[in-house]
């Protein structure tokens, strides 16, 4: 792997979407489990793929061990170094300043952004999963008429200390949302045939009507909005999750100026990025994908940034779990913008000056801009 220009290699990240980390320590069924989006199949293994040879090249030296390192050596000296130990010599070979941390997708024990950001040696911040909330309101027991005003007092004091609000609607619709504000009356409704039909089991809120009102929820709190865009595991219906989608509803936002962020993106991160460049209040990012990519992330990178202002693009790793996803996002984003800015100096477009400039840009200042961190640091 060429060098890193050594203005990529020195700037802290904020990773502006990740998850916890878990607690446990990770045998190799939880690595092929938790590797990528897939579920894994019989007679193959995850770690035939670019996520799995780029990890097997990257991560095996955090841990003392030669890269490539045979998978049943690194699980080996994993558990003998213990989960703690391990997730903080990712985290902190990460090179993050700042983390954001998604805290509505637990399906097991993670650790809280606090203790994230402790691992990390980085300040952490909350981002609150809209649809938790509307879910968290339902279980406690409330009613179709009283649904809108629990929701967005929920809402307010769930994001009290949240620095943005993030929609899957991506998983439970589809992204071919309409535009308006939906009124309180059309919420009741909607409420009410959702309530009616989850009496059975756990609510799960995967309604238009209903997504478009948490959404706006988020907008009135006036907290950056991040949506789940494109690539996810087989839970989402990937046609339905082009950015392009988005169109008529990000025009009614774009009013109030509040910063509306498209996460991941892949493979609609070209459609992303021209939404980046013709909506003011839009920014992108090509998380998730940049370590599932492995050696490919820098076209990745060249081509989200074709046309998305490189004001309007900001890293994430999308790690969740497994803390070598947080260094191998990070690792491989690096080298991806390395590459990138290195073409750019040897065909004389900007200057070294210039490179430095865009580095800190995207890696941390257009986060703390859209996010408002920079007062808080
Ligand atoms: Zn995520």
């Amino acid at each position: 792997m060429p060098d890193l220009l050594s203005c990529v290699a020195e700037q802290p990240l904020v990773d502006h979407h990740c998850h916890g980390v878990l607690y446990r320590d990770a045998d190799e069924a939880t690595l092929e489990s938790m590797l990528n989006e897939g579920a894994g199949w019989t007679g193959g293994s995850v770690f035939d793929s670019q996520a799995g040879f780029a990890f097997l090249r990257l991560c095996p030296p955090v841990l003392d061990l030669p890269p490539h390192a045979e998978l049943g050596d690194y699980v080996a000296r994993r558990a003998e170094l213990g989960a703690t130990e391990v997730s903080k010599r990712f985290l902190v070979a990460a090179g993050v300043s700042v983390l954001c941390v998604d805290t509505g997708f637990t399906p097991e024990p993670v650790t809280s952004p606090d203790e994230l950001g402790d691992l990390a040696g980085a300040t952490a911040y909350e981002i609150v999963r809209l649809e938790r909330v509307a879910e968290d309101v339902a279980a406690a027991g409330v009613g179709a008429a009283g649904f809108a005003d629990a929701v967005r007092s929920a809402l307010a004091t769930r994001t009290a200390s949240a620095v943005g609000v993030k929609s899957i609607a991506a998983y439970r619709t589809g992204l071919d949302l309409r535009a308006g504000r939906p009124s309180d009356f059309e919420v009741a409704a909607a409420a009410g045939r959702w309530l009616a039909a989850a009496k059975s089991g756990p609510p799960r809120v995967a309604d238009e009507t209903l997504q478009r009102f948490l959404i706006w929820c988020g907008v009135d709190l006036r907290l950056p909005v991040q949506f789940h865009v494109g690539y996810g595991d087989s839970d989402v219906d990937l046609h339905r999750c082009n950015p392009l989608l988005l169109t008529p509803l990000l025009r009614a936002i774009q009013p109030t100026g509040v910063p509306v962020m498209l996460l991941h993106n892949y493979p609609y991160h070209r459609e992303a990025g021209y939404l980046a460049q013709v909506f003011p209040q839009v920014y992108v990012d090509a998380g998730l994908a940049t370590h599932n990519l492995g050696a490919r992330a820098p076209a990745l990178l060249a081509e989200a940034l074709e046309l998305a202002p490189y004001g309007k693009f900001l890293y994430s790793s999308d790690a969740f779990g497994l803390p070598e996803l947080y260094y191998l996002g990070a690792a491989l984003f690096r080298s991806a913008l390395s590459e990138f800015l290195r073409n750019g100096l040897t065909e004389d477009l900007y200057t070294e000056r210039a490179a430095v400039r865009l580095t800190r840009m995207i890696c941390a200042d257009n986060a703390k801009r859209a996010y408002q961190l920079a007062s808080q640091m």
